[in-house]
């Protein structure tokens, strides 16, 4: 019996190894150009999101190819062995050339269109698309389509998706699409909200060309009245109420306005944990560092930034001694939208002082973010010392809004009876929320 099971096995196997060979090589193709990087490092997190924040889900290792599927904030989304999405640190990744797929953009043609896990209807569907749903197409493969889906990718019938001439753009997920782009016109149109008409007249009962999405970009040609006429991506002229829109110097807007998430939700927040490791940072009684603390609020605060949809980056996430430079680097390699950094302060003598400070270095860069997060701050059962010019250099070295904050004195017994509290660490969390929620506005 056995060699016979033996034997048919191995026919079985064979099979399927052919199968699986031919229906590789004759079917599958890319869509669009296909960027593949080979993994420098020995070993490479693959993240879950486009920061270090992010939990790895899986570790490639050296040799190993990924396809470059997406990028945002200077992170790359890739694809591994066909069926994992996350995310790689484009810095740790040898390979300068390479740039981002565009994938192309279907439109799902049927309501209740089931996707799969993999192509084939063999498993239960993961999902449900509607009719008009976008999509992300990656790959065509025996009549159906991969397409991106939440953290993975999924698999779509062919005959239910529409390809468009749109391909999947930055500028739709990151804030830096206008800089890398050329064009000839100088400045660029940026609608504020979903649903805003474009229209063939420079007149609010003129004929609707078509409707724009929040962030859509277009190239501004001239202004009617009152009304910007606009050219579309696809080539689509039209009229846009001025009001509706911001017009915007495509030269100088990422050098002038760090700030470009237009709400938390799709803000990259780099928190800086003061000291770590060896650097313990100022000392309460003859045990208690303001490392442990500046890492304990830090968690808080990005808990909750998180919980309100923000990309949040820890300069560190453990007891671990990171040094200044870094610091400030991480905050300009990620364009983040806002940095802010942790501390407790301490008096030459125990008890001498008290309170909370915000600092800022750039004026016109800081200060605002310097301004709200303090007046937050009053709600603390701390003084507020308000807001003063802090040279710092994870401030200095700073290309992005970027602010620190001493939140009491660690060696006043006061100031430390509230450090110490859950309560006091979960306050002074909501209130950075509270800030940057109205400071993305
Ligand atoms: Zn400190």
């Amino acid at each position: 019996m056995k060699p016979f099971l033996h034997k048919v096995w191995r026919w079985r196997i064979l099979i399927i190894v052919v199968l699986a060979i031919v229906t590789s090589i004759g079917t599958t193709f890319v869509l669009a150009n296909s960027n593949q990087v080979v993994v420098q490092a020995n070993v490479l997190n693959i993240r879950k999101g486009p920061g270090l924040a992010y939990d790895v889900t899986a570790q490639v290792n050296k040799g190993q190819r990924l396809t470059v599927i997406g990028e945002r904030n200077e992170w790359y989304e890739v694809r591994l062995s066909n069926t994992e999405v996350g995310w790689v640190a484009s810095w740790l990744i040898k390979n300068t050339e390479v740039s981002a797929t565009s994938n192309q953009i279907g439109l799902v043609n049927a309501g209740a269109t089931p996707i799969y896990a993999s192509k084939g209807q063999k498993t239960d569907p993961l999902a449900q698309l509607n009719a008009g749903d976008k999509v992300a197409v990656l790959y065509q493969e025996d009549g159906w389509y991969q397409i991106k889906h939440a953290d993975s990718v999924a698999w779509i019938a062919q005959s239910k998706v529409k390809l468009t001439d749109q391909v999947e753009s930055d500028a739709k997920t990151t804030n830096t699409g206008n800089s890398s782009t050329t064009n000839s016109a100088d400045q660029v149109v940026v609608v504020d909200s979903d649903g805003t008409p474009l229209r063939s007249e420079p007149s609010a009962s003129a004929s609707v060309v078509t409707t724009l999405n929040a962030k859509d970009t277009l190239t501004y040609v001239k202004t009617v009245n009152q009304w910007y006429q606009v050219k579309t991506s696809q080539g689509q002229t039209g009229y846009l109420a001025s009001w509706l829109v911001a017009l915007a110097d495509k030269k100088t807007q990422d050098d002038t306005m760090p700030k470009i998430a237009s709400n938390l939700a799709e803000a990259t927040i780099v928190l800086d944990p003061g000291h770590g490791g060896s650097d313990t940072g100022a000392l309460s009684g003859s045990n208690q560092y303001e490392k442990t603390y500046t890492l304990a609020v830090a968690q808080k605060v990005a808990t909750k930034l998180r919980a309100a949809g923000a990309n949040v980056v820890l300069t560190r996430s453990n007891d671990s001694f990171v040094d200044l430079a870094p610091r400030a680097q991480a905050s300009n390699k990620l364009k983040a939208d806002a940095f802010i950094s942790l501390h407790f302060d301490s008096s030459e003598n125990a008890n001498e002082a008290s309170g909370v400070t915000t600092y800022y270095y750039h004026n016109n860069r800081d200060k605002k973010l310097a301004d709200l997060i303090s007046q937050q701050l009053s709600n603390l059962p701390l003084d507020n010392r308000g807001v003063e010019f802090g040279n710092f250099q994870v401030l200095r070295d700073n290309e992005r809004p970027a602010v620190l904050l001493e939140l009491g004195y660690i060696n006043t017994k006061k100031d430390f009876s509230y450090i110490q509290q859950n309560d006091y660490q979960n306050k002074v969390a909501s209130d950075v929320v509270n800030a940057l929620t109205a400071y993305f506005k």
